[in-house]
């Protein structure tokens, strides 16, 4: 089976990760996503909040619940996006507001999309850039 992620193959396992991918964090996945950004030359803004909610250290915020992790912006082509960053393997971890804020986003004509680099690279393409990899 061929890692869903980094499309190398995952030998037996039962996931659709290999080994590697399975370890990474969305902090990890998130820096991976900025420098993507920043490679084709986007500005990235960070909004992500830094603790779980709920957790101990959980920072209080004002923010309207859903709003993406980052904000990016690409002065040179007169575009900017929405990014909610996940893991490998939680793709589809979105909370019912992120899914909403993304819904929105989109209907306004704001592009607003959610994942690691596999699903940053299909958005970049979507919105015209020609990536190489
Ligand atoms: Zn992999």
């Amino acid at each position: 089976m061929r890692c869903s992620h980094c499309g190398t193959d995952a030998g037996r396992a039962r996931t659709p990760l290999c080994a590697g991918c399975r370890k990474i964090t969305e902090a990890q996945a998130q820096e991976a996503v900025r420098q993507l950004f920043t490679g084709v030359g986007g500005v990235v803004n960070n909004l992500s909040q830094g603790h779980r909610p709920g957790g101990r250290r959980h920072a209080t915020t004002r923010q309207t619940k859903g709003l993406g992790d980052l904000w990016v912006q690409f002065p040179g082509r007169g575009l900017a996006l929405w990014w909610e960053t996940k893991r490998p393997g939680n793709e589809e971890g979105q909370t019912l507001e992120q899914i909403q804020f993304q819904r929105r986003n989109e209907a306004c004509g704001v592009p607003s999309g959610c994942g690691g680099v596999p699903e940053a690279i299909a958005m970049l393409r979507r919105l015209g850039f020609t990536i190489l990899r």
